[in-house]
């Protein structure tokens, strides 16, 4: 049994972007030496999200659409009374975000399986940023043998 962890760092686009980090991914599985077991991972914020799910242009900007008027970013919410919270003074208004990070959840699992990530054909991994733009890590833990 062998277990590799890496940071896997990335800039993200402004406002809610989806970042497609399965050539990435595939290159560590690739570097790792595992042939079988399980890729695992997992977002280190607060305000992004991990999915799998059709990397498509057209898709994606539905998406930012329907997260969009689902939480609205201008709506009240008790977080962004930034000065009623223990909190810096540059702390952003960022409600939204954390609640869409909690309906998408932060971590996913994968598959590995002779060497490679068992993905669908249309099936991508992606960081969803949903208060760019920003530096993100994710963590990526691998095991197996
Ligand atoms: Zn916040």
């Amino acid at each position: 049994m062998r277990i590799a962890h890496h940071h896997l760092e990335l800039d993200t686009g402004s406002g809610i972007s989806l970042n497609d980090i399965t050539p990435q991914l595939r290159g560590l599985v690739a570097r790792s030496g595992i042939a079988n077991g399980t890729l695992i991972v997992t977002s280190r914020h607060t305000t992004t999200a991990l999915t799998i799910n059709e990397n498509e242009t057209r898709l994606l900007e539905d998406v930012r659409d329907f997260f969009s008027r689902l939480v609205p970013a201008d709506a009240k919410y008790l977080h962004n009374d930034i000065h009623l919270r223990d909190c810096p003074p540059d702390e952003p208004e960022n409600a939204h975000a954390h609640i869409v990070a909690m309906l998408l959840g932060s971590s996913e699992v994968v598959p590995v399986v002779d060497g490679e990530l068992d993905l669908g054909t249309w099936q991508s991994v992606m960081l969803v940023e949903l208060d760019g733009p920003r530096t993100r890590t994710v963590n990526v833990q691998l095991m197996g043998i």
